[in-house]
């Protein structure tokens, strides 16, 4: 029977992937095995998330931006996005115990860039200037890696590539595995089209697809969707944006305790999503903070696979 209330739906596909699970539980393995004995040390944020840093900071952990920061710590861990060669070498001058916790799809990128240098080809990586992740597969080599952003950026490269490169030049490509699926998929299609000697290799990271098409079933039913997630999280941003791209309205909830949640009277349904590196239970709260005002119900009550990488 139909209760008249307004719907709230959380996306099939949500939350902790693979790569932050295995780099979490590896903090906490080393964390267990090492006790209050030495200083622990992880490069960068292990997650782009800060409750969860918050709470491995209380523990003990100490977050460090460069490896020379890690002077005298007993381990230093590398975080799930990847390190470039030099941070590695560093690392292993700085100290005597490493643990890479980088995801292994980040790491198939890592071995995939050092094969095109050895065969020679020209390096392209699909994904955003600055972002660790980025930084640590086009520092994978010694090789120029021409960084596109975006589509427009992939018509500018090309546009400025004389016609005999087009041809003749052995290319590469790889993309960074937050990026949006649907745009690397068109990036790639550009470049297909112009480039004769072009080797792309399958290198989809499946969590992000699968949290991407989820979204976008939400925003399709839904007039608002909320993304639980660090504006830090190349993945949660983007999960917000596939939501605007759709027409609908939606929200980045870094930190749900605090949420302040905006006025939902014009909207009939509303949705949950939420980042690679953002914990179940921000959802939950998320969910019980709407389902308070008694005007919504909870649809397929923690349906869906949250934890598929
Ligand atoms: S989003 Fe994909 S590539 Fe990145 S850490 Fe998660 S599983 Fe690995």
């Amino acid at each position: 029977m139909e209760s008249g209330k307004k719907k709230l739906f959380l996306a099939s596909e949500r939350g902790f992937c693979s790569g932050v699970k295995n780099a979490l539980a590896l903090v906490e393995k080393v964390l267990s095995s090492q006790g209050k004995k030495g200083k622990i040390c992880v490069l960068h944020e292990i997650v782009h998330n800060d409750s969860i840093v918050r709470s491995l900071r209380e523990k003990g952990i100490v977050f460090v931006e460069e490896p020379e920061e890690a002077r005298g710590a007993s381990c230093l861990i590398f975080s799930a996005h990847g390190v470039s060669l030099d941070v590695e070498k560093r690392s292993e001058k700085i100290c005597g115990r490493i643990v890479d916790a980088t995801c292994s799809i980040v790491k198939k990128l890592h071995r995939t860039a050092e094969d095109f240098e050895r065969r020679g080809l020209a390096i392209l990586l699909l994904g955003k200037r600055g972002h660790r992740e980025t930084e640590g597969i086009a520092g994978r080599v010694s090789s120029p890696v021409t960084i596109l952003q975006n589509v427009p950026e992939v018509e500018a490269f090309l546009a400025a590539l004389p016609e005999k490169e087009k041809r003749e030049t052995f290319f590469g490509c790889l993309s960074q595995t937050t990026m949006s699926a649907d745009e690397v998929a068109k990036m790639k299609e550009l470049l297909r089209k112009d480039l004769s000697r072009l080797e792309i290799p399958a290198d989809v990271c499946y969590a992000t697809k699968l949290r991407q098409n989820a979204v976008k079933a939400l925003a399709e039913k839904c007039d608002m969707v909320f993304v639980a997630g660090s504006e830090k999280s190349s993945n949660s941003r983007r999960l917000a944006e596939i939501v605007r791209e759709c027409g609908k309205k939606s929200l980045l909830v870094p930190d749900p305790e605090t949420f302040v949640l905006p006025e939902l009277a014009s909207c009939s349904a509303v949705g949950i999503s939420s980042g690679a590196s953002a914990p179940e239970e921000h959802v939950r709260v998320l969910v019980e903070k709407i389902l308070k005002s008694g005007e919504f119900e909870l649809e397929d009550p923690w349906g869906g696979s949250h934890a598929s990488s």
